[in-house]
């Protein structure tokens, strides 16, 4: 048995206190260590850093020696009898990964504050959680979905894991939130916001309720007994971790749905990210959390864990997080093919697609995608954009290789119900097998050339029979992200990517573009075309008013010399995807598109 003793000791400087009983150390000695990343987030982050002091104590009270052995690891002496470890953590990371601790609130992973004992992994884990030592520490409730052994609901207490594993999946807020609760096929849900914030809440469960609704449906039943969405509102912020019966989530206090909003078709942007995010996280509840890749079994904390099969499990989630809005009606079908031709053409504007594989992208997670710098459009593709892209191919591919009889639903469900209950995980091959008994199809190949490959997909004759146009136009500007509409007007393009503060700075350039065979670098401070001083405001109208494949100067800071390089624009390529409803649609056409997007629900 291990317990922890954890206290927002002292919030003023967001120090957590852990005292830690092992009851019965390792003879030779205990070794303890912190992970060096949590599940969900593949970035090695070295939790153990913020750990300001940490001494031992045996049976007797007596100091017992405890060496570092490396960044993250203790080895204490051999000692008889139970051992005590106290220790000291900084919180101060306002994010969903790791652990934050002011005078308004309190928030861990337990990656962040209990030390894992090497040899104790499986033992029973328990926690007394206590209030901070303060007057206000009165007013604190706890949301958290680990197991509780004493205490009322939401009030502080003790509670147990079964072992470090599942310990460390149920994330702890503490502080004055506000609590919010729906109940979908029989199951409750609660809804904690931490922060202020003006929500209509009444409309934000119901959204939030409807794709709940719709996520069950198509799974038939659900892996937890009851489920929190943790919400933390900051001025600026955005994020989500996947817990087995929670999530974690960061958003801006704007994002929420307010009073007034009323009931247009078209929800803001912000509102219907933080739905999709909702979306995504609940749906690993499922797709990674049970249906897990098989090198994740168990997880080694202490190092990079790796797979290559990030591209399913964030891919198909990603997938399925915009088209769940859809399903739920929480969004129009039109709003739903803007979202995909946004996805679509993020994926074609960087030539890192035709470089890297969804494969290769999931396999160097830890020092690519999450380490991503100034080139990563040139060197790498994202494993939930283009994921998300593979995952609707195969959805398109089994729908129509059917008769509509089959899909990727039937394959997620058919996961559910088998490899995500048999705890050994997942292997690429498993995952052929899966699709082939689940829909009859054969299509391992062409899955694996997606994979593996670095082709564009062939999405628009996979969406054609479903009355849905997919079409290429050429750039509205130079940050035009895709989805809407044709510009009106060609533009001159140069392929940058800028920031606008402190000064018009480069941030990106982009492969075989006018920009780059000028030799305009990351960092250059642009100041003028043609002599005219560009700003902001002003640099890609300038651009505009010049005739189209001409010659023009560019005058540029690069560190502290003046530079001017020739440079020759370009028409703007056909780099933005639209996504559209075809205008008369066969009776065929209409009905699969139902059946894709507005498929009936039956809850279990
Ligand atoms: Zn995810």
């Amino acid at each position: 048995m291990l317990h922890y003793r954890i206290t927002p000791i002292n919030p003023e400087a967001h120090l957590f206190e852990v005292v830690l009983t092992v009851e019965r150390p390792n003879r030779a000695g205990e070794r303890l260590y912190l992970p060096a990343w949590i599940p969900g987030s593949y970035m090695i982050r070295d939790f153990a850093r913020h750990i300001v002091t940490l001494t031992g104590e045996d049976s007797a009270r007596q100091p017992l020696r405890c060496t570092k052995i490396d960044k993250q690891s203790w080895q204490c002496d051999p000692a008889e009898g139970p051992i005590r470890l106290r220790y000291q953590i900084y919180a101060f990371d306002l994010s969903v990964r790791s652990a934050h601790l002011d005078a308004s609130h309190g928030y861990f992973n337990a990656t962040s504050l209990c030390l894992s004992v090497a040899d104790q992994a499986h033992s029973p884990h328990q926690i007394t959680l206590l209030p901070p030592p303060r007057e206000y520490g009165a007013q604190w409730r706890v949301a958290t979905t680990l197991p509780r052994i004493e205490g009322e609901p939401w009030q502080f207490g003790k509670f147990e894991a079964a072992g470090y594993e599942e310990l460390i999946d149920h994330p702890v807020e503490m502080g004055t939130f506000t609590r919010h609760s729906f109940t979908v096929a029989d199951i409750e849900h609660h809804l904690v916001i931490t922060g202020r914030h003006d929500c209509d809440c009444e409309r934000l469960l119901a959204d939030l309720r409807a794709i709940c609704a719709a996520e069950i449906a198509l799974f038939g039943s659900a892996p937890f007994k009851h489920y929190l969405f943790q919400l933390t509102l900051v001025g600026q912020g955005y994020g989500g971790l996947e817990h087995r019966s929670s999530t974690s989530l960061i958003a801006n206090r704007t994002d929420l749905p307010w009073p007034g909003m009323g009931d247009e078709p078209t929800l803001p942007s912000g509102y219907s990210q933080l739905l999709g995010l909702c979306a995504h996280e609940y749906f690993h509840s499922w797709n990674v959390k049970q249906i897990k890749p098989q090198s994740f079994i168990p997880y080694q904390l202490a190092q990079e864990s790796y797979t290559t099969l990030l591209w399913w499990f964030e891919g198909v989630t990603s997938y399925y997080d915009d088209l769940f809005l859809c399903r739920s009606e929480t969004i129009t079908i039109e709003a739903y093919l803007e979202l995909l031709g946004k996805t679509i053409t993020q994926v074609a504007q960087g030539s890192g697609r035709l470089k890297q594989s969804v494969a290769e992208s999931s396999f160097d997670a830890w020092s690519k995608f999450y380490q991503q710098n100034e080139n990563a459009p040139n060197a790498i593709v994202s494993y939930y954009s283009k994921g998300s892209l593979i995952a609707l191919a195969l959805d398109l591919s089994l729908r129509l290789a059917s008769d509509h009889q089959r899909s990727l639903d039937s394959v997620l469900r058919y996961l559910w119900h088998h490899d995500g209950q048999t705890g050994v995980g997942v292997s690429e091959a498993d995952l052929y097998r899966a699709i082939q008994t689940a829909t009859g199809i054969e299509i391992e190949a062409q899955l694996s050339s997606w994979v593996h490959g670095y082709d564009d997909l062939p999405l628009a004759s996979l969406l054609l029979p479903f009355g849905v146009a997919l079409q290429a136009q050429p750039l509205a500007s130079h940050s035009d992200s895709g989805g809407e509409s044709a510009p009106t007007r060609a533009i001159n393009w140069i392929g940058i990517r800028v920031k606008n503060r402190p000064q018009l700075t480069v941030t990106q350039v982009l492969d075989q573009s006018p920009a780059q065979f000028a030799g305009v670098s990351v960092g250059d401070r642009l100041l003028a075309l043609n002599g005219l001083e560009l700003t902001a405001d002003n640099w890609e109208q300038r651009l505009n008013r010049l005739p189209a494949e001409s010659e023009a100067m560019l005058t540029l800071f690069r560190d502290d010399l003046l530079l001017q390089l020739p440079l020759t624009l370009r028409r703007a390529p056909d780099q933005v995807w639209r996504v559209e409803l075809l205008d008369k649609p066969t009776a065929s056409q209409q009905q699969q598109r139902q059946q894709w997007l507005r498929p009936p629900l039956s809850l279990p």
